[in-house]
């Protein structure tokens, strides 16, 4: 598939957080699958071109700002949907990008695809690897996990710098939920928490208050010490 029809659903220009050790820019890709209930990015859910930029206006930008970023992360939607993603992260490589890509890991056998591609990976692990029916529960889709697992089993043998990384919320997490899913993933080289942020009556995005708790997160730091929590 030709890198032009990239589905670009939009940009940003700029972000020293999505990409670790990275200035990177962040092109969004059109289209995901799943529903999650806490998805911030609903709009990105149906497949189509994207109302972004397209692609060789964007890959001019890019070569014009090498220099000043070093890195170019996908995000979504789900990325590793898009039929042109391999040939346009091969056109990036060419430019002396590094390239991160953000995905949910859906679909297995295109992640196989484009790993030989990339430098880093954020996977988005929605419950804990054996929890079949809170993952199918979050993302709205009957056997939903098992992609998932696939996607993770490749990344630990790849050789891909990867981290996980799961929004959480007591409207789906337990607390015993919160601690089984960081001790089924205490061997990934890296797991963040991100608390998910959800519209109150005034439609303001807001973060749980008050969870998890000191002590919750004391015990989750007893299985993983190095446990990161953000703001999702
Ligand atoms: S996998 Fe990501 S983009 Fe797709 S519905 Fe869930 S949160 Fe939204």
């Amino acid at each position: 598939m030709s890198a032009d029809a990239l589905a670009v659903a939009g940009l940003q220009p700029f972000s020293s957080v999505d990409f670790p050790g990275r200035l990177a820019a962040v092109v969004f890709l059109q289209g995901c699958p799943w529903r999650c209930g806490y998805c911030h990015n609903a709009d990105l859910q149906p497949r189509g071109q994207g109302g972004g930029p397209r692609w060789p206006a964007l890959r001019d930008w890019l070569a014009r700002r090498l220099g000043r970023l070093d890195g170019v992360v996908f995000s979504g939607g789900e990325p590793t949907l898009d039929p042109a993603l391999p040939a346009v992260l091969d056109q990036l490589r060419e430019m002396g990008y590094a390239l991160g890509l953000h995905t949910a890991g859906l679909a297995p056998r295109r992640l196989a695809a484009l790993l030989p591609r990339l430098d880093w990976v954020g996977l988005d692990v929605k419950a804990a690897p054996a929890d079949a029916g809170l993952h199918d529960r979050i993302t709205g889709r009957r056997g939903s996990l098992h992609a998932v697992r696939e996607s993770l089993a490749l990344l630990q043998r790849s050789g891909v710098e990867f981290e996980c990384r799961t929004t959480v919320h007591p409207r789906w997490f337990t607390d015993a939920d919160l601690l089984r899913l960081v001790s089924e993933l205490a061997a990934v080289p890296r797991h963040a928490l991100q608390l998910a942020r959800l519209p109150d009556e005034a439609g303001t995005l807001r973060a749980p208050v008050g969870w998890p708790s000191p002590a919750l997160l004391a015990q989750a730091r007893a299985i993983r010490p190095d446990l990161l929590l953000r703001l999702g």
